[in-house]
């Protein structure tokens, strides 16, 4: 019995300090999510952020380097950083699995671009009986976003055009979620070049920032939705001046497939390879 004690200790202590996700959140994660495997979230090689969700789920990310250059005489480039986001809104299921998909292909084949992906943001709404756009604390993260217009507008915005929707909730105050915590902090230390936000279902591409949207990014067509107190586009592409490359995939229940996520994948590293001006 004592040895047994000594030898669970022994275990965890031996544990490395920023270990991979566990199976078992890679089980719950592809019992949820439409075309992931339980295979594929474990090749995704998740490491916990150390931030959590409302009701502690780990806040997983994975960084893919980018490709070192071949010729290490030649000066090297500043490399650009490209922060990818999926399952902002909880109920957006084909919007997690997409970033899975992409975190294999960018493993598979990296380029000349640093990758950070956050597949799962509001694991709260993704993995409750029924998944919800909001987060636990019933908080619509895409408007919790620290906009300069967020005091004045946000609230009003919620009561004026959504009629108090339940599910359009900008909290009590800007960044009161830690989710949304989160995703700033990451933007301000690792300062990306462009933010790549997945949603459903619109079946559009929506841009916010200073540089030239792209046009089409596999099927998807650029039609713009807007801009909302507190929302990432809004806060990253207009207040900070970081583009912002809203994906909205046409279902949220349907992964897209392989040809049309490899697609999509194409054209973005296509559009990030012409547009993302790097200087550090
Ligand atoms: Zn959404």
């Amino acid at each position: 019995m004592r040895r047994a004690a000594v030898a669970a200790i022994t275990a965890a202590c031996a544990l490395p300090a920023a270990q991979a996700a566990p199976d078992s959140d890679c089980s719950l994660l592809s019992r949820r999510l439409p075309r992931l495997t339980a295979a594929s979230c474990e090749a995704a090689a998740l490491i916990p952020s150390g931030a959590h969700s409302v009701k502690g789920f780990p806040l997983y990310q994975r960084d893919v380097p980018a490709r070192t250059a071949a010729d290490a005489a030649t000066e090297p480039k500043p490399t650009p950083r490209i922060l990818v986001v999926g399952g902002v809104h909880g109920d957006e299921l084909s919007s997690s699995a997409l970033v899975f998909h992409w975190i294999g292909m960018a493993a598979a084949s990296p380029a000349e671009i640093a990758w950070r992906f956050v597949p799962a943001l509001n694991p709260d709404g993704l993995l409750q009986a029924r998944p919800s756009r909001t987060n636990a604390n019933g908080v619509d993260l895409n408007r919790n976003f620290p906009t300069p217009d967020w005091a004045t507008e946000a609230q009003k915005w919620w009561v004026d055009r959504t009629r108090k929707d339940p599910n359009r909730w900008p909290g009590k105050a800007a960044l009161s979620e830690p989710e949304a915590r989160f995703l700033v902090e990451t933007i301000d230390r690792w300062k990306p070049d462009l933010v790549v936000s997945v949603h459903a279902p619109y079946g559009l591409l929506d841009f916010d920032g200073p540089s030239a949207p792209p046009r089409r990014i596999g099927r998807l067509i650029l039609d713009r939705l807007g801009v909302f107190p507190g929302s990432l586009g809004s806060y990253g592409g207009l207040h900070k001046g970081m583009p912002v490359v809203t994906i909205e995939l046409p279902s949220a229940a349907y992964t897209p497939t392989d040809a049309e996520m490899r697609s999509m994948w194409t054209d973005l590293l296509r559009w990030a390879g012409q547009h993302l001006a790097v200087e550090r």
